[in-house]
């Protein structure tokens, strides 16, 4: 696994307090697949903890990989101080990603793509790797803001971009389950949905609850907080249902961050 300074290319903050950051990581780039993250060090001794980041995009061909993060407390705050040149030390790529090739099953006819806040980012790779293997099959992304949208014509070539916000600023006011309630997603015995999300937990526990309408097959990404982001510290554990009806903790930078949705307990 990659782990050494990388240099930081362009950085830009995109609106108050969320970062796009672009690397030179040509290593990290070729590697990378949708879901995945990587961990950031900060440049300052005194904080050892590294800050796990999704991968919103990665060039394999410009070796460049970017990510967006907003700012949140001391170790986002030093990024967003960093200045393109700056060397940062990254880990990665880590996690398992989300699986793509379920959405080679015939009868998925439709792919929905649910990104909430800070969880839409990842779904940006997701959408442009899913829109290449499957040109054939519909792709419909429901990105859900608390207020303005802060990225969106990124999702355009991919496939329908619906936005959902708290206030109504723009597209559907409401959250992301009612703008797909409203955008009428259809499944029936012959036809399957393919449902990839990531975002807040009581985002995905109402995805959880609400699909149990569907003909849907769920993967939910569990951006947890996390210690080393490699399975060494056990901080981030995740409550799953096993294939044989136990119940097991599973660290989520270890086994995930990707689970089956219906394997999730959310408490
Ligand atoms: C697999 C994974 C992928 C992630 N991807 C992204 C991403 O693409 N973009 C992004 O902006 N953030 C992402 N995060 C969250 C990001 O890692 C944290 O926001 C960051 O580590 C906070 O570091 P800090 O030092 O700035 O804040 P801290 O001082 O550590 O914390 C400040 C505040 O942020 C909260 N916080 C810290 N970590 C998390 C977390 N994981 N989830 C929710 N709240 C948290 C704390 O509870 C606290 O209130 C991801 C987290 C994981 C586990």
């Amino acid at each position: 696994m990659f782990c050494d300074y990388v240099t930081i290319h362009s950085q830009e903050e995109m609106a108050p307090g969320i970062f796009r950051m672009v690397l030179d990581a040509p290593e990290v780039a070729r590697e990378a697949k949708p879901g995945q993250f990587v961990n950031l060090y900060v440049n300052d001794p005194t904080k050892l903890l590294p800050r796990p980041i999704s991968i919103c995009e990665a060039d394999a061909e410009k070796g460049l990989l970017t990510l967006i993060y907003a700012v949140v407390g001391k170790g986002t705050e030093a990024f967003a101080q960093y200045a393109p040149g700056t060397k940062l030390r990254l880990m990665g790529v880590l996690g398992n990603g989300f699986p793509l090739e379920r959405a080679a099953q015939p009868e998925v006819k439709e792919i929905i793509l649910v990104g909430g806040g800070l969880g839409i980012p990842p779904m940006l790779f997701l959408a442009r790797k899913l829109h290449e293997m499957y040109p054939e099959k519909g792709i419909r992304m429901f990105n859900g803001f608390r207020s303005t949208p802060w990225i969106e014509e990124e999702f355009h070539p991919y496939g329908e971009v619906f936005n959902a916000s708290d206030d109504g600023k723009s597209g559907f006011q409401g959250n992301v389950i009612d703008a797909m309630e409203y955008k009428l997603i259809f499944t029936d015995k012959d036809t399957k949905a393919l449902l990839y999300t990531c975002g807040p937990i009581p985002m995905m526990k109402a995805i959880q609850k609400w699909q149990t309408g569907y003909n849907m097959e769920t993967w939910f990404s569990l951006e947890e907080r996390m210690g080393c982001g490699f399975g060494a510290c056990a901080g981030c554990p995740a409550k799953l249902r096993m294939p044989d009806g136990s119940i097991k903790k599973e660290g989520v930078c270890k086994m995930g961050p990707v689970f089956p949705g219906e394997d999730v307990i959310f408490e």
